[in-house]
C-alpha cells in the first residue's frame, strides 16, 4: 500500500534492535483517515472470505482492526491481556511472548463473543516473530470458530512470523513488508519508492 509505504518512509524512526517506532501514526498519535484506507485495504483483499467478526489484540491492533470490521460491516473483538473485573464468566486464554516487551502476556476473550460458525479475521499492526498471530489462532481454535485470514499493516520480513504463519498455510496480507531496518535504515521489500 503505497500511501503506508510513503508515512512509513517519511515518520517512521527504527528504534534499537529492528524495532521500528511509528509513534506519529499508529501506536501513540493516530492518523484517522490513514486508518480508513488501511481498513478499505483490509476489507477489499478478505470481503470474499466472508468474515463474521475481526480479531485483534490490545492495544495497538486496535485502530487498523476497528477500520476493517467497520468496512466489512462486522464486530471487532479486542483480545485483552489483563481481565477485567467487568470480564465475568468463561473465557478462552492463551499465552503470547511480547516481542516488544520481552514478557509473557496472557492473553484472554470471554466464551460468550466467538464460537462455532464463526469465521475471523486477525488483524495486528506489526508482524515479527508471529507469537501475537498464533496466539489469536490458538483462541480462534479453542472457539472451534474457523481463521480466514491474517492481516497485517506493518510485516518485518527479516524476522520469521511471516513464514512461521504461511508454512502452516495461513493467508497472511501484509500492507507493507520491511526487507531491514539495519544500521537505522528502513528498506522495504517488495515495492521500490520513488
Ligand atoms: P510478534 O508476536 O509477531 O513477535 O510481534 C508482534 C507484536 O509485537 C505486535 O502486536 C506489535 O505490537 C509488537 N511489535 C513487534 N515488532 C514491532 C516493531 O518493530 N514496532 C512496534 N511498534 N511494535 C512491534
Amino acid at each position: 500500500m503505497r500511501e503506508l509505504l510513503e508515512k512509513i518512509a517519511a515518520e517512521g524512526e527504527v528504534a534499537a534492535d529492528g524495532v521500528l517506532k511509528v509513534d506519529r501514526f499508529l501506536n501513540h498519535q493516530v492518523d484517522p483517515q490513514l486508518m480508513k484506507r488501511i481498513g478499505e485495504a483490509f476489507a477489499v483483499r478478505f470481503r470474499d472470505e466472508r468474515p463474521t467478526k475481526v480479531l485483534t489484540l490490545e492495544s495497538s491492533g486496535i485502530s487498523p482492526a476497528l477500520m476493517a470490521a467497520y468496512e466489512l460491516g462486522i464486530p471487532l473483538v479486542v483480545a485483552r491481556k489483563r481481565r477485567p473485573l467487568t470480564m465475568t464468566g468463561d473465557v478462552y486464554r492463551t499465552e503470547v511472548y511480547s516481542f516488544t516487551k520481552q514478557e509473557a502476556n496472557e492473553i484472554i476473550v470471554s466464551r460468550s463473543l466467538l464460537g462455532r460458525g464463526d469465521r475471523v479475521l486477525i488483524i495486528d499492526d506489526f508482524l515479527a516473530n508471529g507469537q501475537a498471530a498464533l496466539g489469536m489462532v490458538e483462541i480462534i481454535e479453542q472457539a472451534g470458530a474457523d481463521m480466514v485470514g491474517i492481516g497485517i499493516v506493518i510485516e518485518k520480513a527479516f524476522q520469521d512470523g511471516g513464514r512461521l504463519l504461511r508454512s502452516r498455510g495461513f493467508r497472511v496480507v501484509s500492507l507493507a513488508r520491511i526487507a531491514s531496518l539495519d544500521g537505522g535504515a528502513i528498506q522495504f521489500a517488495d515495492e521500490v519508492m520513488s
